[in-house]
């Protein structure tokens, strides 16, 4: 027989059962083999080996369902440039953002990326939804421990120019980026593609079997521009991109509506921001079987408005949280994300809620719940331990660690059986 281990903490938040005080995992050959009282799987399995992690909380690794690795170093980059900076309105924070970016050289966003990879584990972050847009640098992923999706970003509007795109997006499909993470898709956003582009991009993604995400829903601008064709981003937006020619009808419609009147999502796809939506977006959201990717502090930063949390939970459409990037926000850790929209949505949700939406919702919005988001017999070992700078009372420890944000001290990270933070 395998060795087994039992991993001992104060504390243990399996997530999907209640939380346990002196509890422990078992564990064997990378998988979780029991979840329980130390006292009663110590007794039932007196050979195993003990790791204790003293006054310690062990739970599921957080999960960041939407983010942007590779600008990780941005706020160099934007400093260098001289601009500092980020502006507050939606459309200026993009072309700031692509202005700054265009300077950047691929070894600079491959050392970027390779920097994001890091943070991220030492956030107590497991797995995540990583936007990819340089396609040259794909090997900074090779080792990464990490769980996920790397989305391959598509943008634009010139139907030959996608065509190309996808067709080296195909290549890089034949070998995974990593052990643990997998190839998706990012049509970027409705108002960076045209109608006819976005179709291509989905069905392209249907034909591969892979998963998209997309921004959608995230500005008034952006509701604005689908529906009317108007305001900045039809003004400033296109034309500092010289799209103008190529520039589609409007739809009429909300960005929810024109995106999923087409069936162009599938199960399984991530909507991320969904900021700007009504009671019949919504419904369409939910019967198009997609999770939505929350991403608050970005939201503030950009002052675009705020996600009906309380309206998705009562429709049940699986929510997760993400970072975005550090153009936009100011750290990769989702304990900062939580305790950010903990405050911000108050009353919307329970901590108990937005700890399971940073772990087994952020799991599920990227397909990998049945390897890792709960601490549960036959998942993976994969786990975080933390600590905090007083230990709380059972009573208030879920609340306690749903609000700690910074003040949460990552000690460990196993993820599939191995400590990745050694
Ligand atoms: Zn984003």
């Amino acid at each position: 027989m395998s060795r087994q281990t039992l991993y001992r903490a104060r504390y243990l938040l399996p997530i999907t059962s209640p939380l346990i005080e002196d509890g422990a995992v078992l564990l064997e050959s990378g998988l979780i083999r029991a979840v329980g009282h130390y006292r009663d799987l110590a007794n039932t399995h007196p050979e195993a080996d003990l790791v204790d992690f003293d006054e310690s909380i062990l739970l599921p690794p957080m999960v960041n369902a939407h983010t942007h690795l590779e600008l990780t170093a941005f706020s160099d980059w934007a400093a260098a440039a001289g601009e500092p900076d980020a502006p507050h309105s939606f459309v200026d924070w993009i072309l700031w953002l692509v202005h700054i970016r265009r300077d950047v050289g691929e070894e600079q966003l491959k050392a970027s990326l390779e920097a994001g990879l890091k943070a991220s584990l030492l956030a107590g972050t497991g797995a995540v939804g990583d936007i990819f847009t340089t396609l040259n640098v794909f090997e900074a992923y090779l080792e990464s421990p990490l769980y996920g999706q790397v989305f391959a970003e598509v943008l634009g509007h010139d139907l030959a120019l996608i065509k190309e795109r996808l067709s080296s997006i195909k290549a890089l499909t034949v070998k995974s980026p990593a052990k643990s993470l997998n190839w998706g898709l990012s049509p970027h956003a409705p108002y960076t593609l045209s109608a006819s582009a976005t179709d291509q991009i989905f069905a392209f993604a249907k034909q591969l079997t892979l998963r998209c995400t997309i921004h959608l829903a995230e500005s008034e601008s952006e509701s604005e521009f689908l529906r009317d064709g108007t305001g900045a981003i039809a003004d400033k937006l296109f034309s500092s991109a010289k799209w103008d020619p190529l520039l589609s009808p409007p739809t009429g419609f909300s960005p929810v509506r024109s995106l999923c009147s087409e069936g162009r999502l599938k199960q399984g796809d991530l909507i991320v921001h969904g900021v700007h939506v009504d009671t019949a977006d919504i419904e369409m959201l939910k019967q198009s079987g997609c999770s939505v990717a929350l991403c608050p502090r970005s939201n503030a930063a950009l002052s675009v408005g705020k996600a009906p949390v309380t309206e998705y939970l009562h429709a049940g459409i699986p929510l997760a949280l993400g970072t975005d990037s550090l153009a936009s926000s100011d750290s990769l850790s989702i304990w900062e994300e939580m305790a950010f929209a903990a405050e911000w949505f108050a009353g919307a949700a329970e901590p108990r809620d937005w700890l399971e939406i940073a772990t087994l919702g952020g799991a599920k919005a990227l397909g990998i719940e049945k390897r890792v988001g709960q601490l549960a017999p036959g998942l993976e070992a994969s786990f975080q331990v933390v600590t905090l700078p007083v230990l709380p009372e059972v009573d208030v420890l879920e609340e306690t660690l749903c609000t700690a944000g910074k003040d949460v001290n990552v000690t460990h990270l196993y993820l599939a059986g191995e400590n990745v933070l050694l």
